[in-house]
């Protein structure tokens, strides 16, 4: 099924590990990423935070290997990720990114892309994506035409409701690692805040890594690393950090009233 050379991967459960990681983009001079340790576990939830531009989504970026480290090693395993066969190597990972496209289609195909799943498949993971209601009240439910390009009738998604439907698909693509990347152009705080709780209790048993500017996924997660200026300048549990009085703390004080209940 590969053709691609390298390592196949066998194991189930497996140990992501950042050492001692640095990242140029090509032709700059300026680090992305300086000197990155951390370490993904199986099943746990990591939340990353920080400013744009302090190298959120260049951290996923060389997680999922669009690019590799200009310096360190990135190792699954204890083995370095480019001795791995490429392909079986993305195949570990479920990405909802910034700029996830929705396609023309119906809403099933947007879900489903290039794989064959049943009708209460699909319905499944767009329920549990939270789309239960909606997908009741469209005309031709899961069949209807997402966007009103080629159907007048198509289902012109909100913001959030786009979001939901890209969490459907990466749910169905069942990888062990999730990535839900800074939805944020798109959601309000409150919003962004529900959809990552949901996303945490639909990841239950799978590694999954949050990326935000906000603290929307903070309390859920087992660790959070605070990015800044292409480093780690905190890690640790929530608690941990609220205790430090770091940034961390700052923010979450700052941003608080939209998290307490
Ligand atoms: P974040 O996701 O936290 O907003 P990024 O990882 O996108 O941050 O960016 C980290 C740094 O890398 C920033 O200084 C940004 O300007 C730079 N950067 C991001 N993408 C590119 C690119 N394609 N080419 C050159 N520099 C980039």
């Amino acid at each position: 099924m590969h053709e691609s050379s390298g390592h196949p991967i066998s194991e189930k459960t497996h140990i992501i590990e950042f050492r001692n990681v640095s990242f140029r983009y090509p032709g700059q001079k300026a680090w992305a990423l300086h000197n990155i340790n951390l370490t993904l576990h199986s099943g746990e939830k990591l939340s990353i935070v920080g400013e744009n531009g302090s190298g959120k989504t260049t951290f996923v970026k060389l997680l999922t290997r669009l690019y590799d480290v200009t310096e360190g090693k990135i190792l699954l395993d204890g083995r370095d990720i480019r001795s791995i066969n490429l392909d079986e190597y993305r195949g570990l990972f479920s990405a909802v990114f910034q700029d996830f496209k929705l396609f023309s289609f119906t809403l099933r195909e947007n879900v489903e892309l290039d794989q064959n799943l049943s009708d209460e498949e699909v319905v499944s993971y767009l329920e549990q994506a939270g789309l239960q209601e909606k997908i009741n009240r469209l005309p031709n439910g899961i069949s209807t035409q997402v966007n009103r390009e080629f159907d007048e009738h198509g289902f012109e998604p909100s913001g959030g409701e786009a979001q939901k439907i890209a969490l459907a698909r990466a749910l169905a693509r069942s990888a062990p690692v999730v990535i839900l990347d800074e939805p944020t152009a798109a959601l309000d705080p409150r919003a962004e805040y529900d959809l990552y709780m949901r996303f945490a209790k639909l990841t239950e048993g799978k590694s999954a890594v949050f990326i935000s500017h906000r603290l929307s996924s903070s309390q859920f997660c087992d660790h959070i690393a605070v990015f800044s200026n292409g480093r780690i300048i905190e890690y640790g549990t929530h608690e941990e950090l609220v205790e430090r009085n770091g940034i961390y703390s700052e923010l979450y004080t700052l941003q608080a009233q939209f998290y307490d209940r």
